[in-house]
Order: C-alpha cells, then structure tokens, then sequence
C-alpha cells in the first residue's frame, strides 16, 4: 500500500496549477497510489468551498482521498478554530496544514500558535510547508512549536527542500516529534533522513501529480529494504493520522 500524504486541490498562487479530483485519482492509478491526503492549494481566497469539495471527494472515495485542512493563522483564534474543528469534527480530515510561504507567516510567530493548538485539541497533525520561502520556511522554526506542543506530530513536508535539509535534520534531531516528508529532496538526502531517524520518522510525500513517478523512483534508488520502503510510503502516514477516525 503506498500513501500520498501531500497532494492538494484547487489552484497554487505560486504555480498557477490546479489540480481536480479526476486528476488525482488517474494519476494514483497510474503510478499504484492506494490513498492520498488532501489540501487547499496555497491560495489568498477563501479556502472553506475547496474544503468543502475535498471533503466531497473523500465521502465519495473513502478509501482513497482523505482531507486536510489549511487555513490563515491570520483569521482570529474563533474563526480559525471554527474552521478546525469544522473541518476534522465534521468532514473527518486528519491533518492541519501551515504555509510559511502562502501565509506569509513563520510556524514560531505569535499568531501561529493556534494552529498548533488546535491540533493538540483536535488529535490530528500539523504539516508545516519548509525550504522554499525563506525565512519564514526555515525548518528550525518548527522546533519551538514542536516543543511547546509535544503531542502534536509536526510535519516537516519537503524536509528542507533540500537546500535546508541539513537544518531540517537537526530540527528531527532536538524534537522526537518532528517528523521528514522529503518531496523535493536530492535522493541522497532521503537516504541520509531515513539513515539518521530510521524510516518510522520519513513519510511518503509528492505534492505534485506529475512528481508522483518522480518520488516513487527516488525512494527505489536509493537501495532500501522491502521493510524500510513500506515504513515511508505506508507505516509511518498510518501511526501519525487518525485514518481510523
Ligand atoms: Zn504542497
């Protein structure tokens, strides 16, 4: 079994690429992809209609698309809260998402803070965005909130993109609750992060439909066991999200 635990839907502000439902589930067929989790694209709109149509997508196809949520630490502490437990309470979604980049915020900042509480409350982790937008995507930022919230897993997703991996990994190193999510990565840092933690502290993460083969490929390069292979793309994902919600 093999999950995508970093796929979104709607349109990036960045890329300009929308993704839709069909999209997905073609591309899942054709690269062997069993589940894929689910968010907004990085977007200034409002983001609870594109909530609304993940959260459609899943009902539709349960065993194959579960949502996340990704909302502005921006919004007051009611509005943000309400759209978290909205989103977990009532559409079942398993994580939160926070945009250092789309949100223009970093994870350590004082307005953040919800998202991390709202993720101790709601049992579910949270998936910070890192490397690309710095320095707010810095992946040490995450340290703090890692720290004050020890029960909440957070999600490196792109683990330093590479160019901040090193610092990603020492953020894995001080915090037992950071977790690497390393779509992006060169192939030998994916092997350096599952090396250093083991592969119970890597998840399987392509952010893109096209990079799907892209990051299968890599993890298949890089000379890991049949055990170490199924730890990223199905058995850390399993431990971390409350799939049997
Ligand atoms: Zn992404």
């Amino acid at each position: 079994m093999i999950i995508d635990t970093h796929q979104h839907f709607g349109t990036s502000m960045f890329s300009g690429v929308t993704t839709t439902e069909a999209e997905l589930l073609a591309a899942m067929d054709a690269n062997g992809i069993d589940l894929a989790f689910v968010m907004p694209q990085p977007t200034l709109e409002d983001v609870r209609p594109i909530h609304d149509q993940i959260a459609e997508s899943a009902e539709k196809h349960p065993q194959r698309i579960r949502g996340m949520a990704s909302i502005s630490p921006w919004l007051s502490e009611s509005e943000y809260f309400a759209e978290a437990r909205r989103c977990v309470n009532q559409l079942g979604f398993v994580a939160l998402k926070h945009h250092p980049l789309g949100h223009n915020i970093a994870p350590n900042a004082g307005p953040s803070d919800k998202v991390f509480q709202a993720a101790d409350e709601l049992g579910v982790p949270v998936i910070v965005h890192t490397g690309l937008g710095t320095p707010w995507s810095l992946p040490s930022l995450c340290i703090p909130p890692a720290r004050k919230y020890p029960n909440v897993p957070v999600i490196a997703a792109h683990a330093g993109w590479g160019v901040y991996s090193a610092e990603a990994i020492v953020a894995a190193q001080v915090c037992d609750n950071i977790y690497l999510e390393p779509s992006w990565c060169p192939t030998y840092v994916a092997r350096k992060m599952i090396d250093e933690f083991g592969a119970e502290r890597v998840l399987w993460g392509s952010d893109h439909l096209s990079n799907m083969p892209v990051e299968l490929a890599k993890y298949r390069a890089i000379g890991l066991t049949e055990a170490q292979l199924d730890e990223v793309m199905r058995g850390t994902a399993e431990r971390i999200f409350p799939l049997s919600r």
